[in-house]
Parts: C-alpha cells; sequence; structure tokens
C-alpha cells in the first residue's frame, strides 16, 4: 500500500537519503532500523510531506503523494507519531486527544477505547501536557494519532527511553492496530522490541537499504544486528 522508489533526500548541499526503495503492504508492520544518522528520521518526515526537499517517488494505495503537503497526507490516511510527541503543553490530555480531526471515522478511536487501553492517560486526563512523564508523554502522542482513525501508522522510536512496563503497554498496542488492520512502519531502535512487533525489517545505512528482512532472520540474526547498531 505504502511504496517508495529512489527516494532522496537533500539537508542544502547534504545528501541525506540516497535512493531509497521499499514497500510496506496492507496491515504490515515494518520497522526501519539503523545506526544513528542512518536516515530512519529523515525517511519518516519525506513520508509524511514534512521535508520537502526530495526526488523519487512515494505512492499509497497506488497513488503518487509525493507532491503533497502533511495535511494532505493524513487525509489520505497516513498518521505520524514523532520521536519529541508534538503535545500541546498548555492543554489537557483530554483536550489533546479532543483536538486532533477524525480522518477515517470507521478506524478512529474513541475516548473511551483510548482510555480502556492507556488507564494511566484515563487518571491524568484533567492534567496539563507540561506535567506529563516521558512515558506518559508517548501513549499520548500514541493515542491522538489513534484518534483520527489513520490507516497507515509512522511511529519514530515510540519505545524510546520509556520503562520496561510501558514498552511493553506500547508493543500491546502496536499488536491491537495490527489486528485491526492498520499498517505501520516504526523506526525502532531496540531490537528485541522490534523483533516482538514486526513482520519485516529494513536496515537503513547511509541513507539506503542495506537490507530487507523477514523477522525470522532478523530474530536470528539478534546479536549481530546489536552489534553492528552498537548496542
Ligand atoms: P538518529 O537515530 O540519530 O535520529 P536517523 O537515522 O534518524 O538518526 P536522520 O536524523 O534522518 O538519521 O539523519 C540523516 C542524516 O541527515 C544525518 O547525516 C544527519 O546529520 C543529517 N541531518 C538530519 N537532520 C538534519 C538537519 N536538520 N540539517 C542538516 N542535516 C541533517
Amino acid at each position: 500500500m505504502l511504496e517508495v522508489r529512489g527516494l532522496e533526500a537533500f539537508y542544502g548541499d547534504a545528501q541525506a537519503l540516497h535512493g531509497v526503495d521499499l514497500v510496506v503492504r496492507e496491515g504490515e508492520v515494518v520497522t526501519l532500523v539503523g545506526r544513528n544518522g542512518a536516515g530512519k528520521t529523515t525517511l519518516l518526515r519525506c513520508l509524511m510531506g514534512l521535508h520537502r526537499d526530495v526526488r523519487g517517488s512515494v505512492t499509497l494505495d497506488g497513488t503518487e503523494i509525493t507532491g503533497l503537503g502533511p495535511h494532505q497526507r493524513a487525509r489520505r490516511g497516513l498518521g505520524w507519531v514523532q520521536d519529541d510527541r508534538g503535545i500541546y503543553a498548555s492543554l489537557s490530555v483530554e483536550e489533546n486527544l479532543t483536538l486532533p480531526p477524525v480522518t477515517h471515522p470507521d478506524g478512529a478511536w474513541s475516548l473511551a477505547q483510548v482510555y480502556d487501553a492507556f488507564p494511566v492517560l484515563a487518571d491524568r486526563r484533567r492534567a496539563p501536557g507540561t506535567t506529563l512523564s516521558g512515558g506518559e508523554q508517548q501513549m499520548l502522542a500514541l493515542a491522538r494519532v489513534l484518534r483520527t482513525g489513520a490507516r497507515v501508522l509512522l511511529l519514530d522510536e515510540p519505545s524510546e527511553g520509556l520503562a520496561p512496563v510501558i514498552v511493553q503497554r506500547i508493543r500491546d498496542i502496536v499488536q491491537q492496530v495490527k489486528a485491526n488492520g492498520t499498517t505501520v512502519l516504526l523506526v525502532e531502535q531496540n531490537v528485541r522490541f522490534a523483533s516482538s512487533v514486526a513482520d519485516r525489517h529494513y536496515v537503513l545505512a547511509e541513507g539506503h537499504v542495506a537490507a530487507d528482512l523477514d523477522n525470522e532472520e532478523f530474530t536470528r540474526r539478534q546479536d549481530e544486528l546489536l552489534a553492528y547498531l552498537g548496542m
């Protein structure tokens, strides 16, 4: 459903992506792994239309979306959770959850579903965004995109810096959205987390795809990958 061909991205004269090719099929969970600076975040930003200095092609359900801006892509079903989480600090948890426009009503989570999946957000529904812990912010950011009904989730390091119990919760949610048929592409440096949720993995190195591994091979080569990623 999401297809990337020959994607190149630039920051001024510096080239960050050198012809990335990848495919994410409907209902798949796919990770992007790679060392710092490999181009993972840049790739997600290009997919969401947030980075405009690009060449190459991105199609969603066979339709070219390369020239579209972030809002148009969101309307077509792409949902983005950025690594700095983008929470409105002055608004309460519930206000943050009520703001995102619903783009695909069929898959949009209700407030009740969100609070059921993330009881901690229910407990803190009146708390301002500023007072949330890192883990709570990560859950809120994910919950906000689930509220829109996005059909393809682009997640940037959802487990980064979180306590194991919260990583487990995020893993459950990824498995739940997959079971509902939602497609997920996530940047993930935590190899164990990646192998526990994903069907396939792309290893990015220096702005191109160095390997495309199914989860069985990825899991078998976990130690090698951990060493390669410097973990
Ligand atoms: P990390 O895990 O460290 O975030 P990454 O794989 O997500 O790494 P990117 O952040 O996409 O990598 O960076 C890819 C390349 O683009 C790197 O060489 C980085 O230095 C460069 N880069 C990223 N953001 C900018 C920017 N705003 N201006 C200039 N160069 C940038």
